[in-house]
């Protein structure tokens, strides 16, 4: 039996699987990664050089993921340690750079911090 990390409810499935639904693996996802702003982030200061690939948890280039696949990936490591993936840091920066408006269009939930920050900056 599976432990769901978000609801503590439990489940069958992989052994490895974290969470009993999509639907929970989206909650976990947004108030853990879109509502802390994570400062000491060691991925982010790894910026691949223009051109070269970055590879993510599934041996794929993710420079071209939208947030979906990039939520997917995140919620595959274990405990915290997305907090370094690659894909944090490539989202991190997305959410960094990208307007409110911008990231809604594409799928992105958007972190408090973000839309704070909006009103404190003009
Ligand atoms: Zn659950």
């Amino acid at each position: 039996m599976n432990k769901c990390t978000n609801c503590n409810k439990e489940f069958e499935g992989r052994s490895d699987a974290k969470f009993c639904s999509d639907s929970c693996r989206i909650k976990r996802y947004r108030t853990v990664v879109t509502d802390n702003v994570v400062t000491d982030n060691k991925a982010s200061n790894v910026t691949a050089k223009s051109g070269e690939p970055i590879i993510g948890i599934f041996g794929e280039d993710i420079r071209d993921y939208g947030p979906q696949e990039l939520y997917d990936a995140i919620a595959v490591y274990a405990e915290d340690s997305w907090v370094n993936s690659p894909e944090y840091a490539l989202l991190d920066k997305r959410l960094k750079a990208w307007t409110e408006e911008k990231l809604r269009e594409e799928g992105y939930y958007v972190p408090q911090w973000k839309i704070k920050n909006k009103y404190v900056m003009k």
